[in-house]
Formats: structure tokens, C-alpha cells, sequence
């Protein structure tokens, strides 16, 4: 199910970068924009690509879209489009859609109209970025709502301290998951982990707990 074909409508930059992607990964993908000058610079890269106008019904249906399990909406500026395109693909009963909103009110209506995912790529980059500027983060997910991985440097005070005998879980309610020491590769940490100078870890948990860990000297 996870390589099945991949319907991708609006080739905007987000939704060039993830039929690409898609591609490049091996999934077959059918992208279609209604600018035709974009759909003939991505022809050939991409397994089959339309000029078409999506909130257009027989469009999509001569396309084949009602076939398709998965369908990815990634026009976002023109909301008008973006919600008739995400209705239409809701009424052909598509099992699996996900759309790209500009707002929280957008991706509100998006959900509510039956979209089975919302993301929200430059609000979410936004609040990634805000995390990476203000702290010592070197990286960071917000893997669900409240729940959040990053990638950051041990605190002194957990410097050559075995992770079972630390108390981190207990105090910041925070699992350090993986541990990367200079010049190797990333490996998973257990209890008999013991944190030096210059390690990288993974650090999983809610998000305050994570930001405040994370906030430590
Ligand atoms: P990004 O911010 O990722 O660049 P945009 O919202 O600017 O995304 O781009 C959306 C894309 O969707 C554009 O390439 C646009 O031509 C396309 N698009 C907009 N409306 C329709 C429509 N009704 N049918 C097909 N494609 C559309």
C-alpha cells in the first residue's frame, strides 16, 4: 500500500519537491497543473503528468483519479481551488488524502470537508526553525501534537553519567533515544549508555519537557 500510485495535484514548489521525491523513491506518480508551462518542464521526471484544471470533475475522471487510493492536494494560495479539488477527491471516495494548507483556518477546513491529513509546511517550518534559533537544538520534530524529538548536545551534568543511573526520565521527563560520539555513526542508547563531551544524542518527549532538557547548560 505504502508504493501505491500517487496522485498529486498543484505543482507548486511543494508539490514538485514531493512528486519528485515520490519518483525518486520508486512510487509512480500522476501530477497535474493546470499551468501548462510547469507540466512541460516536469514532463519526463515524473512517471505521468497532466495539464488539467482539478476542481473540473470530468478532468479527474478522464485522468483515472477515481482509481487511485492516495491523493495528495498541494495547491495552497488558491483556496478556492485547493478546497473544490479536496471535495471532489472526498466524493470519488479516495482512501487516503492529504492536503497542504496556508493556515490554521485553512487546514480547519480542509479537515472538516474530509481530508484524512492536513499538513501545514511553512507554519510547522516556522515553529522548527523558532526552536533551532532560540536554543541549542541542532535539529527538531514535533512528531505529533504535545510530543517532540530533538537533536541536541548532552547537558554538563549528564557528562559521564550512565543514562540508567541519571534520573533524566524521572526529573525532565525526557528519553535520551540515540547517541552520535564524534567521528561515528548514530547508535541506539541503553541504560549502560554514558554521555561524553561532544556526543550528539536524540532526546524524545513531550514537547516542554523536550524544550526545557534541551534548554540546559
Ligand atoms: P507552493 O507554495 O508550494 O509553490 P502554490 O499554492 O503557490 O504552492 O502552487 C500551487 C500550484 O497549484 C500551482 O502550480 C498552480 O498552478 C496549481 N493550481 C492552482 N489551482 C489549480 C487547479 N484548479 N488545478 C490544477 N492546478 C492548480
Amino acid at each position: 500500500m505504502r508504493n501505491d500510485p500517487v496522485v498529486v495535484i498543484g505543482l507548486g514548489r511543494f508539490g514538485t519537491a514531493l512528486a519528485l521525491e515520490l519518483t525518486r523513491r520508486g512510487t509512480e506518480v500522476l501530477a497535474i497543473d493546470n499551468r501548462p508551462k510547469v507540466v512541460q518542464a516536469l514532463s519526463g521526471q515524473i512517471t505521468q503528468i497532466a495539464a488539467a484544471d482539478s476542481t473540473d470533475l470530468e478532468s479527474l475522471n478522464q485522468l483515472g483519479v477515481p482509481d487511485f487510493y492516495r491523493a495528495v492536494v498541494a495547491i495552497g494560495s488558491d483556496l478556492e481551488a485547493s478546497i473544490l479539488t479536496t471535495s471532489l477527491l472526498v466524493d470519488m471516495e479516495i482512501d487516503d488524502i492529504w492536503a497542504k494548507a496556508v493556515s490554521r483556518q485553512h487546514g480547519q477546513i480542509l479537515s472538516r470537508i474530509g481530508a484524512h491529513h492536513v499538513v501545514l509546511p511553512e507554519h510547522d517550518m516556522g515553529e522548527r526553525v523558532a526552536h533551532l534559533v532560540s536554543g541549542r537544538m541542532l535539529d527538531y520534530m514535533q512528531v505529533d501534537a504535545g510530543f517532540a524529538l530533538a537533536k541536541t548536545r548532552p547537558p554538563k551534568d549528564y557528562v559521564g553519567v550512565r543514562l540508567g543511573t541519571s534520573g533524566m526520565r524521572k526529573k525532565f521527563g525526557v528519553t535520551v533515544v540515540a547517541v552520535k560520539s564524534p567521528g561515528e555513526e548514530f547508535t541506539y542508547a541503553t541504560a549502560e549508555t554514558e554521555l561524553t563531551y561532544g556526543d550528539v544524542i536524540l532526546v524524545s518527549g513531550r514537547t516542554e519537557d523536550v524544550e526545557r532538557f534541551a534548554e540546559l547548560p
